[in-house]
């Protein structure tokens, strides 16, 4: 489906919620590229999570579908933080062939406090912990992990990173979001979050290429490798370091737009987009699944009048059971 590379503008513009596909053949870079809009809000509508918070989870989320679509796999792929800032848990997921949800954890009093104090940079409400990266392949399979510590950095230096150490590809990540005031049909004020990112991986033919570039400098860097970064690799940063935080969510920009600015004299083609959706996995049945395995006494504690609600925390619905339909299942 994906396998003929395109001038850009060919397949029109991919628009919101759509992944492009982009190669850089004079860089021998690869990578994707992602504005997205109405999955975002649904998603952040229905948690209703602080401006903060709801920053973090969205760059998490595009983080999440631009390493999701590139996988070729089926089972879920999960971006996820854990740390000790007002913000303790992100959780993203992709789940292949399109379906993306996400939630925050925060502490409302900690995020009050550092809002006051102005501590509302991503490593300040993180604070000390790590990203993981899973991706889950499902029962027969063994998890893939890849931690990194979430040093006192951005989302998109960390995801920088964890391909250095963990994939040993050359990468640069940029991710941003921007609350968008307007008014709704109705004239009501409303607020609309938009997200963006980009993702650009230096794959040459030549392995030996790679291994020269951007691969100093992390933690298992010994000191004594000389500095050689490829050429081609060293423009290509440069190039993806100049893109503003607003051009990765500005709608008149758009991804091809971006992408041209960026590698046209590079000779940059994309490729047919892949569509994300906000879709959660829960069900009932596999929500009763998990009840069924409780003991007698882990019901009784769990139940009020009778009956056992528990509300999914990605999605928010809410499924009610009685004790009897659970210890019976
Ligand atoms: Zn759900």
């Amino acid at each position: 489906m994906m396998n003929r590379p395109a001038e850009l503008g060919e397949f029109g513009f991919a628009g919101d919620d759509r992944v492009v596909p982009f190669q850089v053949e004079g860089l021998d870079v690869r990578g994707r590229a992602v504005q997205i809009g109405p999955l975002l809000n649904t998603i952040l509508a229905r948690h209703d999570y602080p401006e903060p918070v709801a920053r973090l989870l969205a760059e998490a989320i595009v983080l999440t579908v631009l390493i999701g679509t590139s996988l070729k796999f089926e089972g879920k792929f999960t971006v996820q933080t854990k740390s000790d800032g007002p913000v303790d848990l992100l959780v993203a997921d992709f789940a292949s062939p399109e379906n993306v949800r996400a939630y925050a954890r925060f502490d409302e009093g900690r995020l009050a406090e550092a809002v006051a104090a102005g501590r509302t940079s991503p490593e300040q409400l993180l604070g000390a912990g790590v990203l993981a990266l899973t991706i889950d392949q499902g029962n027969f399979m063994q998890p893939y992990q890849g931690i990194v510590p979430l040093d006192g950095a951005s989302l998109e230096d960390i995801a920088g990173v964890y391909f250095r150490q963990s994939e040993q590809i050359p990468t640069r990540v940029r991710l941003g979001a921007a609350e968008f005031f307007d008014r709704d049909e109705e004239g009501r004020p409303r607020r609309t979050w938009r997200a963006g990112g980009l993702i650009a991986q230096f794959l040459p033919e030549a392995p030996e290429r790679m291994r020269h570039s951007d691969l100093h400098g992390g933690d298992g860097d010994n000191g004594d490798r000389p500095h050689s970064e490829d050429d081609a690799w060293a423009e290509a940063r440069m190039l993806v370091d100049t893109v503003d935080a607003d051009e990765l969510t500005d709608p008149q920009i758009g991804v091809e737009r971006l992408l041209f600015r960026l590698f046209h004299e590079r000779g940059v083609r994309v490729y047919e987009p892949h569509a994300v959706h906000d879709r959660c996995s829960c069900s009932r049945e596999k929500i009763k699944g998990v009840l069924s395995s409780f003991s007698q006494e882990e019901i009784d504690a769990s139940q009020t009048d009778g009956a056992i609600t528990v509300t999914c925390e990605f999605c928010s619905t809410t499924y009610r059971y009685e004790a009897a339909e659970v210890l019976n299942a």
